[in-house]
């Protein structure tokens, strides 16, 4: 990998960790606990629940996404960036390009999966 793609891949790693941490910190009120007498307009109760279980559920990918940038960020800072962790080999730039935060190569993914 060249130094220029390095520089774009930690780019879009930063963007996205900045984006989703901002997501997270949005979501801090849509995932408190639902008061029993909580009702907006014609939401229900059971929709303020479904409405906060989902929110939750967006919460916890979010959350688990930004793990992986931040780990991402992190093997960049030690010099294992596009590096396959099972395998040892280069990950694709076409696949880093859709998931910079990828860890595992194409073929490990699948493997694995
Ligand atoms: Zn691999």
């Amino acid at each position: 990998m060249t130094a220029e793609q390095l520089q774009e891949f930690r780019k879009l790693l930063e963007a996205a960790r900045d984006e989703l941490r901002a997501s997270i910190q949005d979501q801090a009120g849509a995932t408190s606990p639902v008061s029993p007498d909580r009702a907006i307009g014609r939401l229900t109760r059971q929709d303020a629940i479904q409405a906060q279980q989902m929110a939750l559920e967006i919460r916890r990918r979010n959350l688990a996404r930004l793990q992986q940038v931040e780990a991402a960020l992190r093997r960049m800072e030690s010099g294992g960036y596009g590096i396959c962790t099972r395998c040892q080999e280069e990950i694709s730039p076409a696949r880093l390009k859709v998931r910079p935060e990828a860890h595992l190569c194409v073929h490990c993914a699948e493997h694995i999966r």
